[in-house]
């Protein structure tokens, strides 16, 4: 018997898992896959602040175990950090995890695809740990839930909003249009800053603790949310603008969050008593200074999500350096352009069914309260001509619907879904 090619995937949030189980569906029984992830669940984050809004513990909805899901698709998993990537002997070590104290151990891979995301780096911003708030995670949207349901919040001044994103040199001179680029962002993620504002400002009315005006949303860039399209967020603007919402550009970076606000890099401080802070995306410290990795540590690869100079190398998500910005909706598109490359290197598919390249496509629905929500989607920033933005209560079921689709098929969303839901927000509604 001949041995079977090695897959190994590293991470199995939204792009690893999708990745590993559409190698599966492409390339059938002609691999072993393993997948090394430091949890052994899935954390379906984009419903956090849908959650503290409404309070629900997020720990209790948004989580979906990873074992028996790999195992449905004969995918091995290993619970462990890795520690470090070895691109010419083509190993990885990594630390079982389960307990404290674990052995550094090896895999070989024949391929590998890295969908380790990237670190949300509170650790780097100077007082949040005392001052800050977010709602990137569990621990941290019900920290963020219990101090507004349960009394914390006294009705003052809000501030929500990005530091700056340092993204790498790894894009560079990619054309996903004709025409187009992978552009500069100068923040990672800025669906999460806009939807928090909207459902605020809902939640303040809905709870009698005032009126939109108490917030101030801000971006380190020119924009907020540039990728969204410029039309689009001239609309979504002048929306939360006419509902009395505050904005602030060009902050450059948040110096500091102390008891009084905001401090920023470029001058004037933000008043607020609650502070609402997405952070640098960072990549991952055993990332850095591989012959892999950008200037910045994020993996570098073509449009077919495949590293220039080792060709079995692979990256999907916010891990990787074309992935600006850093949204699951871009991740989900490169896990099946790297499934369908490494079934057709191990012959599962012909060319002209793997190689179609990135093309990235912003897809976002953000909650805004009251049982609505805004629905974006917009290739422009990167060359092509698609801007769409829809606000009501159809969106609201669309995100809410697709995340009980995901669950329910294992992550596995079919196509359709995805179609469905673009059907029905812009034809079936306006
Ligand atoms: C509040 C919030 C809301 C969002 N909403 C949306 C949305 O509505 N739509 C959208 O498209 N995007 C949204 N995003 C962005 C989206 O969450 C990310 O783009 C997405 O999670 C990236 O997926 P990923 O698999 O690349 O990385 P991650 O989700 O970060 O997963 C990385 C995985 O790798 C594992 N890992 C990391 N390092 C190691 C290691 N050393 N060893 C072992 N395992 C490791 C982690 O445990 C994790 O499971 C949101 C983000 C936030 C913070």
């Amino acid at each position: 018997m001949t041995r079977k090619p090695h897959v190994l995937v590293l991470g199995g949030n939204f792009a690893g898992l999708a990745t590993a189980q559409r190698i599966r569906e492409y390339a059938g029984d002609a691999a072993r896959i393993t997948l090394i992830d430091r949890r052994d669940y899935l954390l379906y984050n984009p419903n956090i602040p849908v959650d503290i809004f409404e309070n629900r513990d997020p720990e209790l909805h948004e989580r979906m175990p990873l074992r028996p899901v790999l195992h449905e698709e004969d995918i091995n998993f290993i619970q462990g950090e890795v520690r470090e990537l070895d691109v010419d002997s083509q190993t990885v070590s990594f630390i079982p995890n389960e307990r404290p104290g674990g052995e550094s151990e090896k895999e070989h891979y024949d391929y590998l695809v890295i969908a380790v995301g990237a670190r949300l780096a509170y650790d780097r911003i100077e007082g949040f740990a005392e001052h800050g708030h977010t709602l990137s995670d569990f621990y941290h949207g019900n920290r963020l839930r219990k101090y507004l349901h349960e009394g914390g919040y006294k009705g003052g001044p809000i501030a929500i909003g990005s530091a700056r994103f340092h993204q790498g040199d790894g894009a560079e001179g990619l054309e996903p249009y004709p025409g187009g680029s992978i552009p500069v962002a100068e923040a990672a993620c800025e669906g999460p800053p806009l939807e928090a504002t909207m459902a605020m400002a809902s939640w303040l009315k809905e709870h009698n603790k005032g009126t939109p005006d108490r917030i101030t949303v801000f971006t380190p860039a020119e924009v907020i949310a540039e990728d969204a399209g410029l039309g689009n967020v001239k609309q979504f603007l002048e929306l939360a603008g006419g509902m009395g919402i505050r904005y602030r550009n060009k902050t450059i970076d948040v110096k500091r969050i102390t008891a009084e606000g905001i401090e920023f890099k470029n001058g004037p401080s933000l008043e607020a008593e609650l502070k609402i802070v997405l952070p640098d995306w960072v990549a991952h410290d055993f990332l850095r200074d591989l012959p892999i990795s950008d200037s910045e540590g994020f993996v570098k690869t073509d449009l077919f999500m495949r590293n220039p100079d080792y060709r079995n190398v692979f990256a999907a998500g916010d891990c990787a350096a074309v992935t600006v910005p850093k949204i699951g909706g871009i991740g989900h598109q490169e896990a099946d352009i790297v499934a369908r490359q490494v079934a057709m290197d191990l012959g599962s598919l012909d060319a002209n069914e793997a190689d179609d390249p990135l093309k990235p496509i912003v897809f976002c629905i953000g909650d805004m309260g009251e049982g609505k929500a805004f629905y974006i989607r917009s290739n422009t920033w990167f060359g092509g001509n698609d801007e769409v933005l829809k606000v009501g209560r159809i969106p609201f079921q669309l995100k809410m619907r697709y995340r009980d689709l995901f669950f329910l098929t294992h992550g596995k969303v079919p196509d359709w879904g995805l179609g469905l839901a673009q059907f029905t927000a812009e034809k079936l509604f306006d």
